[in-house]
């Protein structure tokens, strides 16, 4: 039989992810600096409450409050020793949010990166890192996960780590780049490389999150479907709106118009899997499952339309969204696409 997310994606156009569990955490009093994942046993209700919030929003699938929960992570809060009891808490906290909740809702165990870089850029190797991946996803899938999520990276290095880590513990894995460096993520990763390493390290989905800014992310949801397979699973989770610093705090200005919008264009671009990041709350997350009932998946959207409906497109971003459109076109033409993609020197350079 299939795991529970490819079952739901079989019957369903799209389905709906979570909003932004850390900005949920915030408003429940949670302190900048302070670890979330420590809060699954101090304060399992109001990690409930945030996850139940966005069910009945709404959610299909929901992220474990564990993004922090690598053992480099923790050992900023001496916790490093915990790495199995903060992960497995986090797996059934989420579990528990959805009782009684009446349909089939898809735990996602959530990681992030380690915080460290990786060889040969950094310190840590290659195994160490994915040893540290498979101790949480181990944590995770024994706490009750459906999926592991692997979410907001940045290197090629550290994704293949992560995946190599999270393969051990044997579901099905997602895999998001955080594409927030004009266009492409702070390493230079573009998301046309995105897709070659979903097909290289078999993925079940991959995709966009975090960032600066719903346009941004649907551009380069755009740019990963034009690089993809038609059929690959791809993840649009966008930050409320653009992050800024009022009153010594980072808020976010996105409306749940904005996001409903967000939602439409996500879908139009590609993305079967759509949520919100950071400053998603359950209010904007209902406007978005209110949207993506009410639409029909239109054509992939164009920078220019991008930009009129939610704001402005990186330069390098729109250099890809050029480069995509017009490399689809003569791929078409030629019979390539995908095989000469997984070959492009880009990608080679940013794995040597
Ligand atoms: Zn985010």
């Amino acid at each position: 039989m299939s795991d529970l997310l490819s079952r739901l994606l079989e019957q369903r156009p799209w389905l709906l992810a979570d909003g932004g569990m850390g900005s949920g955490l915030f408003e429940r009093g949670l302190e900048s600096g302070y670890a979330p994942e420590l809060w699954n046993v101090e304060h399992p209700e109001r990690v409930t409450a945030v996850h139940r919030s966005f069910v009945e929003a709404g959610a299909d699938i929901i992220l474990t409050n564990s993004f922090g929960g690598t053992r480099h992570r923790l050992k900023l809060h001496q916790a490093e020793g915990r790495v199995h009891e903060l992960n497995s808490r986090a797996a059934k906290v989420a579990r528990n949010a959805t009782a009684g909740i009446g349909r089939e809702i898809v735990i996602a165990g959530s990681m992030g990166p380690t915080g460290e870089i990786l060889e040969p850029l950094g310190p840590l190797s290659a195994d160490e890192a994915a040893a540290a991946f498979a101790e949480q996803a181990k944590a995770l899938v024994d706490g009750g996960v459906d999926v592991l999520w692997i979410e907001t990276l940045s290197s090629v290095e550290e994704l293949e780590a992560a995946v190599r880590g999270a393969q051990s513990a044997g579901v099905p894995i997602v895999t998001t780049f955080s594409f927030d460096t004009n266009g492409r993520t702070m390493m230079g990763i573009t998301p046309a490389q995105l897709a070659v390493l979903q097909r290289q390290n078999h993925v079940l989905a991959c995709g966009s999150n975090c960032g600066t800014g719903a346009a941004e992310l649907v551009a380069s949801i755009v740019n990963l479907a034009a690089a993809s397979a038609p059929d690959a699973l791809l993840v649009a989770k966008a930050n409320c709106g653009i992050p800024r610093y009022v009153d010594g705090a980072i808020k976010f200005d996105g409306t749940p118009a904005l996001m409903a919008d967000y939602a439409r264009l996500a879908l139009d671009a590609g993305a079967r899997i759509i949520g919100g990041c950071c400053g998603t709350s359950a209010q904007h997350l209902r406007a978005m499952h209110a949207a993506l009932l009410a639409h029909e998946r239109g054509a992939r959207p164009s920078a220019e339309q991008i930009e009129a409906r939610l704001g402005p497109v990186s330069a390098g971003a729109r250099a890809l969204l050029a480069d995509a459109s017009g490399g689809a076109r003569a791929g078409e033409a030629a019979g390539a696409g995908r095989s000469a993609r997984a070959g492009s020197p880009r990608l080679r350079r940013a794995k040597s």
